[in-house]
C-alpha cells in the first residue's frame, strides 16, 4: 500500500477530502447548466460510475438558479465553478453548493474575496483555491518554464495566507497546468509547503486519446508519492470517461477502494484461434454492467492461457471454435465459441 502524505481532512457536504479519507474521484457536468434534467441525467451516470463529487459551471444568474434546482435533486454533493463573479459565488453557496472552486486571481476586489469567504464560513462549506498556470498574474510569455512553477507557488501562498488571515481553513488546493512535468513539480511543492488537501489533475488535457497517457503519468506519479486527496481527470468528452480513467489510475496503484470488476486480456499472438480482441470487448461491455469486485481474464489459447489466468475468478481460454471456462484456476466447462459469452455471463451472475 502506498503511504499517503498527511493532510488535513476537510468536510465537503456528505464526503471528506484529505486526512484518512479515500481519494475522491470527481468530474464536471458538460451539459448547459440551465438544462436541469440534462445535468441530473449526467450526475446520475457519474454517481453510478463511482464519482464522489460533481462540479457545475455557473457563469450566469440563470445558472445559479438552475444550480439550486439541481442541488435539491442530486444524488451527489455538488460544487460550483466560479470565475470572475463574486455574486455567482455567493448565489451558488446560498443555493446549496458544498464547495466552490475559486481562482481568487480573477476576482478583482479583495473585499469581494472577503465577502465570498465569509459567506462560505456562514454556510460551513469548503473552498477550492484554484491556480492555473495560464492565469498566473505575473506570467509573461517569455517566462522560463521552471520559473512558472515558482510563480504558481507564490500566487497560491498569497491566497492561502489571505484565507488564513480571514480565519478560513476549509480549503482544498489545486494548481494546474496542461504540462505533465510542471503539474508534478507544482504539486510536490504544494505538498511540501502546506498540509491542506490537494486536488490533482492536468488542465485542458485534451480528447480521450490524447488525455489518457499524460493524465495517467502526472496523476499516477503524484499518487505513487502519496500526493493527492482528490482527482479529476480532465477529458474533452463524456465525463463518465473521466471517472473510469480515474478509477483505472487508482486501481493500478492499489488505491481504489470501491467495488470494481477487472479485466485481463492476453496481448494476443500467432497462437490465437479466435478473435480475442473482439471477444474481450464484449466481455468488457458485460463487466461494465456490474460492480462486483471480480477478476476476469480472456486468453487467446490453451497453451499459456490457463497458467496466466490462474489468478482470475473467471477466465476464458479460447481454442479452435471453442473455449474453456475456468473458475478460480480450475477448468469447469468446454463451450462452443458462439455461446462463450453467455456461459461467462451466467458464471458472473452466480458470484455474490
Ligand atoms: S495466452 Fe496464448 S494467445 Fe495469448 S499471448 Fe499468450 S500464448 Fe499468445
Amino acid at each position: 500500500m502506498i503511504p499517503k502524505r498527511k493532510t488535513r481532512c476537510v468536510q465537503i457536504g456528505s464526503v471528506k477530502i484529505g486526512g484518512k479519507a479515500p481519494i475522491l474521484l470527481q468530474s464536471m457536468t458538460k451539459t448547459d447548466t440551465t438544462d436541469v434534467a440534462g445535468c441530473l441525467r449526467q450526475i446520475r451516470k457519474l454517481a453510478q460510475a463511482g464519482a464522489g463529487l460533481v462540479r457545475i459551471a455557473v457563469p450566469t444568474r440563470a445558472d445559479t438558479e438552475a444550480f439550486a434546482k439541481i442541488v435539491s435533486r442530486s444524488p451527489l454533493p455538488l460544487a460550483a465553478d466560479i470565475h470572475f463573479s463574486p455574486e455567482r459565488a455567493i448565489e451558488a453557496i446560498e443555493a446549496g453548493a458544498v464547495k466552490i472552486r475559486l481562482n481568487p486571481g480573477n476576482i478583482k476586489n479583495k473585499n469581494d474575496i472577503h465577502r465570498i469567504i465569509d459567506c462560505a464560513k456562514r454556510h460551513h462549506i469548503a473552498i477550492r483555491i484554484g491556480v492555473n498556470e495560464a492565469s498566473i498574474r505575473d506570467l509573461k510569455h517569455d517566462v522560463k518554464t521552471d520559473r512558472r512553477v515558482s510563480l504558481m507557488l507564490n500566487e497560491m501562498t498569497g491566497y492561502v495566507r489571505l484565507f488564513e488571515r480571514r480565519k478560513f481553513e476549509a480549503i482544498v488546493l489545486s494548481a494546474k497546468s496542461a504540462d505533465t512535468v510542471r503539474t508534478i513539480e507544482i504539486n510536490r511543492l504544494l505538498s511540501k509547503t502546506f498540509d491542506y488537501p490537494i486536488h490533482i489533475g492536468l488542465t485542458h488535457a485534451g480528447l480521450l486519446e490524447d488525455a489518457l497517457v499524460p493524465s495517467a503519468v502526472a496523476i499516477g506519479t503524484l499518487l505513487a508519492e502519496g500526493i493527492g486527496d482528490t482527482v479529476r481527470v480532465s477529458i474533452a468528452g463524456d465525463p463518465v470517461q473521466e471517472i473510469e480513467t480515474g478509477k483505472q489510475i487508482l486501481s493500478s496503484l492499489g488505491l481504489y477502494r470501491g467495488p470494481k470488476p477487472e479485466l485481463t486480456v492476453c496481448p494476443t499472438c500467432g497462437r490465437c484461434e479466435v478473435d480475442v480482441v473482439g471477444l474481450a470487448q464484449k466481455v468488457r461491455r458485460l463487466l461494465m454492467k456490474t460492480n462486483k469486485p471480480i477478476r476476469v481474464a480472456v486468453m487467446g489459447c490453451v497453451v499459456n492461457g490457463p497458467g496466466e489466468a490462474a489468478d482470475a475468478d473467471l477466465a476464458i481460454c479460447a481454442g479452435s471454435k471453442k473455449g474453456f471456462l475456468y473458475k478460480n484456476g480450475k477448468k469447469i466447462a468446454a463451450v462452443e465459441e458462439k455461446t462463450l459469452l453467455g456461459a461467462l455471463s451466467a458464471e458472473i451472475e452466480k458470484i455474490k
